[in-house]
C-alpha cells in the first residue's frame, strides 16, 4: 500500500511490533552483539544484513533514511552527518582523481567551494554552467571522463529553478547520472526522480529538521541509473571491491548498489555518520514536514507579493510570483510552491540594506534558512564572502541581495515587522 506524503511523513520508516515503543527509539549504541563469530562474519561479508557498528549503520538512522527514501520515491537511502557530507559522498562515490563533473553554477556556496576547491585538490575537475544555458552549451561541457552532473532543484540563495528534464536528458545522453540537491523544495514540493534525476541529496538541516536543532544530510538513490551499462566509467560499482571482500556493488545489490557502496566503503573510510540523536530529532521534524512546507509557501507568497508592491523595495525574486523569470519552470516542477525563501533588494545603498536588517524585531539575522522562525541573511557579506564578484554574479547573488526565509508565524506579524524595518530607511 502506498501512502500520500502527509501520511508518509507521520507514519513511515518505523512500524512498532506488538508491545514495542510507539515512538522510534534512539539506538544510542556504537555496537551490536552477536551469538557467533560466524554470523558476524556474514555481516562483514554483506551476505547477511544486520548492524554491527554505528559508523556504518544504525537502526534509528535507517528508519529515518527509509522515511526520506519513501518521500522521494527512491530505492535506497542513507543519512550523513551534514548536507555537505551528502553532497561530497554522492559525488565521491562515483568520481576519483582524473575524473570530471559538470555542475550548475547556481548552487549553495558550500557546495560550490567543495566542488571547485576541495575536490579539485583531490584531482577531480569541474565545469560550472549556469542552469539556464542552452542544451547545446550544456552538451558541450561533457568530456570523456565526466562522471556526474550536479545541480540544485531550487538554488540556494539564487532561487533559480532547474530544468530537471533538460539536465537529465544531457546527463543520460552522455552516460552519466544526474545528481540533484533537493534541499529547498523538499519531496513535498518536488520529487526529482519523476523528472529523470537519478540521485537526490539533502541538507536535512533545513526544512526536514525544520526547527534548527540538528545538522544532517541524506542521499537517496532512485535505483534507475544502469551502472552496468556504463561499466567502464564506474569500475568502483561494477568490478569487485577488494577492500570489501570482493563484492561487486551494482551486481550484488542491484538497485541498492550505489547506496551500499557509499555506506560500506565511503562511510566506512570517511565516517561522516549522523548521530542517532540527531536522526531522532530529524524524524520529529519530518513528521510535520508536509504541514510546515505548505504554510511556509503560503506565507512566503503573501510576503513576496507585499514586497513587490512596496516603494522601498527595488526587486523581488520568488518563483511563485508571475514576475519571476522562473515562474514557468516553477509551475512545471514546483506546482505546489517553491519554498519559504525569497530574495529581494532594498532600494538605496548597501548600508541601507544593513540598516533594514538591523531594524527587524521578529525576523532574526542568522546564517540559516528554512526553519520555523523567520530569518534573514545578507549572503555577499556572509555565506558567499569567499567568492569573487564574478563568481557571485555567476551564482546569481548580487551585492544588495537579502535572503529572507519566511517562517510559519502569522503572516500579518511577518509583514508588519518588515514594514516597520523598511520605514527606518530614509
Ligand atoms: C545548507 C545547504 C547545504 C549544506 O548542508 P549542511 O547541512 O549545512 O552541511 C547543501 N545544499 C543546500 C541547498 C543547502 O541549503
Amino acid at each position: 500500500m502506498s501512502y500520500k506524503p502527509n501520511t508518509i511523513c507521520v507514519q513511515s520508516g518505523y512500524t512498532p511490533k506488538n508491545g514495542e515503543p510507539r515512538v522510534l527509539p534512539i539506538y544510542q549504541s556504537t555496537t551490536f552483539k552477536y551469538e557467533s563469530s560466524e554470523q558476524m562474519g556474514r555481516l562483514f561479508d554483506l551476505s547477511e544484513s544486520g548492524y554491527f557498528y554505528t559508523r556504518l549503520q544504525n537502526p534509528t538512522n535507517d528508519a529515518v533514511a527509509a522515511k526520506i527514501c519513501e518521500l522521494e520515491g527512491g530505492a535506497a537511502a542513507m543519512l550523513t552527518s551534514s548536507g555537505q557530507a551528502a553532497t561530497f559522498y554522492s559525488l565521491f562515490n562515483i568520481c576519483g582523481a582524473g575524473d570530471h563533473i559538470v555542475a550548475s553554477s547556481a548552487i549553495y556556496g558550500g557546495s560550490f567551494n567543495l566542488i571547485a576547491v576541495t575536490m579539485k585538490r583531490m584531482g577531480i575537475e569541474a565545469t560550472f554552467l549556469h542552469p539556464d544555458v542552452s542544451e547545446d552549451e550544456l552538451a558541450a561541457a561533457f568530456r570523456p571522463n565526466t562522471k556526474a552532473v550536479f545541480a540544485e532543484v531550487l538554488a540556494n540563495p539564487a532561487l533559480v529553478v532547474l530544468d530537471i528534464e533538460k539536465f537529465a536528458r544531457q546527463a543520460h545522453a552522455h552516460g552519466v547520472p544526474l545528481i540533484v540537491d533537493n534541499t529547498f523544495p523538499t519531496p513535498i514540493n518536488c520529487r526529482p526522480f519523476e523528472f529523470g534525476a537519478d540521485i537526490v541529496t539533502h541538507s536535512t538541516t533545513k526544512y526536514m529538521d525544520g526547527h534548527a536543532t540538528a545538522v544532517g544530510g541524506a542521499i537517496v538513490d532512485s535505483g534507475n541509473f544502469d551502472w552496468l551499462a556504463h561499466a567502464d566509467k564506474y569500475p568502483g560499482l561494477t568490478t569487485p571491491d577488494e577492500s570489501y571482500h570482493g563484492v561487486t556493488y551494482a551486481k550484488d545489490f542491484g538497485k541498492a548498489g550505489y547506496i551500499t557502496k557509499a555506506t560500506a566503503q565511503i562511510m566506512r573510510d570517511l565516517g561522516s555518520i549522523q548521530s542517532p540523536q540527531n536522526a531522532f530529532l530529524l524524524n520529529l521534524g519530518l513528521e510535520t514536514l508536509a504541514l510546515r512546507v505548505e504554510r511556509h509557501c503560503q506565507n512566503a507568497l503573501a510576503v513576496a507579493k507585499h514586497l513587490e508592491s512596496h516603494p522601498k523595495v527595488s526587486w523581488v525574486n520568488y518563483p511563485g510570483l508571475e514576475s519571476s523569470r522562473y515562474h514557468e519552470l516553477a509551475k512545471k516542477y514546483l506546482p505546489k510552491g517553491s519554498s519559504g525563501v525569497i530574495s529581494f533588494g532594498v532600494k538605496g545603498s548597501r548600508e541601507d540594506a544593513v540598516h533594514f536588517m538591523d531594524s527587524l524585531k521578529l525576523g532574526a539575522i542568522v546564517t540559516h534558512v528554512a526553519d520555523a522562525r523567520t530569518c534573514l541573511l545578507h549572503p555577499a557579506s556572509t555565506t558567499h564572502r569567499q567568492m569573487t564578484d564574478e563568481q557571485l554574479l555567476e551564482a546569481g547573488v548580487t551585492p544588495d541581495l537579502i535572503r529572507l526565509s519566511v517562517g510559519i508565524e502569522d503572516v500579518d506579524d511577518i509583514i508588519a515587522d518588515i514594514d516597520q524595518a523598511l520605514e527606518k530607511i530614509d
